[in-house]
């Protein structure tokens, strides 16, 4: 069965919002870094790659990243989207999702005679590799993450038997262990870094041998928009979010917006669902996107915000970012024998 997504994008469709009174000057605050990390462009542009050079349709193992318009716009060019692989012809190619799969799902895929490109981020592939590790060396691994999200089931996948999810601040004041000296925790890379930090607190305060990570698993990517949306949310009346609602770091950033000043702050999709009762007395509007939102909508928002009076719009800075991944390892030498590890052009394509 493929997946049910929600409405697209009303092509034209423009939010109905008129000029607002409020007070004084109006301004957007638009928060940088914002929109698509390494993993996200190279994921999206490894869809495009396959369906190049492989032709429509390839087959993409849930959404390939977390955005509805992203998703959307590989289904015309030709990508299904499909829940598990028994749903892929015998034979076909198959897009791993940039969350990650676990051994299972690999192995599942393998057993049909599918061709699988692995767009997993290398991000994710490094916390994959440290429950491994881990597990290997029998250490029981706290999971912190979300139930049900799908890096969380990949990387849980990969030692079922040493893994336990913890899924709150408060489940880590519940948790049994087999061995308190034998625990080391790791994380899904898309949560709120203070919010982790208090679970492990509360969990090194039952378990103070607890190992930490060898380095973060939350991304540089979400920590860096974090960063970011906490030094708009403090001058900001209200800030707007750009992304889906299953991104996972689109909504933390909502979360750390109200925890850091912000009055209001709303996740859209699109332009066209700001809504007017929102900007009451609102003089600064900040702006940001999750990792997974091209700049397209961030701009759609920001020509609405315009017309509704908020022209003035200054960047709120707080990190570059140059990272760039290459293509997964299927897609890297072409069919005639040419390398294509080229960079990727994602930050072009915005
Ligand atoms: S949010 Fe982080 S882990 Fe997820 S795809 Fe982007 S860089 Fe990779």
């Amino acid at each position: 069965m493929t997946i049910n997504l929600p409405m697209p994008r009303i092509p034209g469709a423009s939010s109905k919002l008129k000029d607002i009174p409020a007070g004084g000057s109006k301004r957007v605050l638009l928060a940088a870094p914002r929109g698509y990390c390494a993993g996200v462009d190279r994921a999206v542009i490894a869809v495009e790659k396959a369906l190049e050079r492989y032709g429509a349709p390839v087959y993409v193992r849930k959404q390939i990243v977390h955005n509805i318009h992203v998703v959307t716009e590989l289904e015309v060019k030709g990508a299904i989207f499909v829940d598990e692989v028994d749903e892929v012809p015998e034979g076909a190619h198959i897009v791993f999702s940039a969350h990650g799969v676990s051994p299972a799902v690999v192995d599942a895929a393998s057993a049909r005679g599918l061709q699988a490109i692995d767009a997993t981020c290398p991000l994710v592939t490094k916390v994959h590799k440290e429950a491994v590790r881990f597990a290997k060396n029998d250490y029981e691994i706290l999971l912190i993450g979300h139930d049900g999200h799908e890096e969380v089931e990949g990387t849980a996948g990969e030692a079922p038997d040493h893994v336990t999810l913890i899924g709150s601040p408060a489940e880590a004041d519940t948790v049994e262990v087999r061995d308190p000296d034998k625990v080391v925790w790791l994380s899904q890379t898309t949560l709120s870094v203070d919010e982790t930090m208090q679970t492990v607190d509360r969990l090194r305060a039952r378990f103070p041998n607890l190992q930490d990570p060898p380095s973060d698993d939350i991304c540089y990517a979400t920590q860096n928009r974090q960063v970011a949306v906490k030094k708009v949310a403090v001058d900001a009346d209200l800030v707007i979010v750009v992304g889906s609602a299953n991104s996972s770091n689109s909504v933390r950033l909502v979360e750390v917006a109200l925890e850091n000043g912000a009055r209001a702050a709303h996740r859209i999709d699109y332009a066209y669902e700001l809504k007017q009762e929102w900007f009451d007395g609102v003089r600064t509007v900040g702006v940001t996107s999750g990792a997974s939102v091209p700049d397209v909508l961030v701009n759609e928002v920001l020509a609405a915000l315009a017309e509704a009076g908020y022209a003035d719009v200054e960047p709120v800075t707080t990190a570059e970012e140059d990272l760039v991944f290459s293509l997964p390892k299927e897609l890297r030498t072409q069919a005639n024998g040419d390398r294509d590890d080229r960079a990727l052009g994602g930050r072009a394509r915005r």
